[in-house]
């Protein structure tokens, strides 16, 4: 479907926004109308999923368009309650191009537990996002959320919000989305773990800085090393 007004760059994007959200809702990383998602277009404006909708069932048309401030730049769907995350993102992140944010359980369930996901544990992780930081509990829905994850997005592409949920920056829609796989799968296996041991520990230091330097000999540059403690205090 493609709307007489829409460039073909907003067309795709408009229809990437639909796809993602379909696949997060059938993944079950979000339900009901949790989450949103949004695509930067080339001339700085953003398409945003709307206030309320299920992600799982979005239409091209649905979608929110707002100028970079997060201004409404038609009379179309009212953008999502929680745009300020994404603006955040944006302003911090001039780099990046797409945003989805989540609510994966097994990831938020490990917050509820007070688990810090960023304990140097899955080898896969380690070398391709260094690892995933816990922004601090923040209301939903008001301008304190947004800035809970302020700090940590310039040092990570990936973030959990404390008993909320995941924020996930890309170059591109299916790039946040990867991340946002990576981020509840390494959560499943966690759990996973912590439930079978009844704990869990870090890798020993060695293993850990051979991770890391293979990390460096692939030239591996996404801002969170593990190195630069990102979130930590
Ligand atoms: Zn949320």
């Amino acid at each position: 479907m493609q709307q007489a007004n829409w460039s073909e760059e907003e067309t795709r994007l408009r229809q990437s926004l639909c796809r993602i959200g379909a696949l997060c809702y059938e993944r079950g990383t979000v339900a009901a109308a949790d989450g949103n998602l949004s695509a930067k277009l080339s001339d700085g404006t953003i398409l945003i999923t709307p206030t309320g909708a299920m992600k799982g069932f979005l239409q091209p048309a649905q979608l929110a368009h707002l100028d970079p401030e997060g201004r409404p730049l038609d009379d179309g769907p009212k953008a999502s309650s929680e745009t300020g995350i994404h603006l955040v993102a944006y302003q911090e992140r001039p780099d990046i191009q797409a945003i989805v944010h989540a609510h994966p359980p097994h990831a938020v369930a490990l917050t509820v537990a007070d688990i810090d996901l960023q304990m140097p544990i899955i080898p896969e992780v380690i070398v391709s996002i260094g690892g995933i930081p816990t922004a601090p509990l923040g209301t939903p829905g008001t301008p304190e959320l947004p800035e809970t994850i302020r700090e940590i997005i310039r040092c990570s592409d990936t973030v959990i919000m404390k008993n909320h949920g995941s924020v996930t920056l890309g170059s591109n829609l299916m790039d946040a989305y990867k991340k946002l796989d990576m981020l509840e799968h390494t959560a499943r296996i966690l759990w996973l773990a912590h439930c079978a041991r009844g704990g869990l520990s870090p890798l020993p230091p060695e293993a850990v800085e051979k991770m890391l330097a293979t990390r460096r000999m692939l030239g591996i540059t996404t801002p969170n090393t593990l190195e630069n403690n990102c979130g930590r205090e």
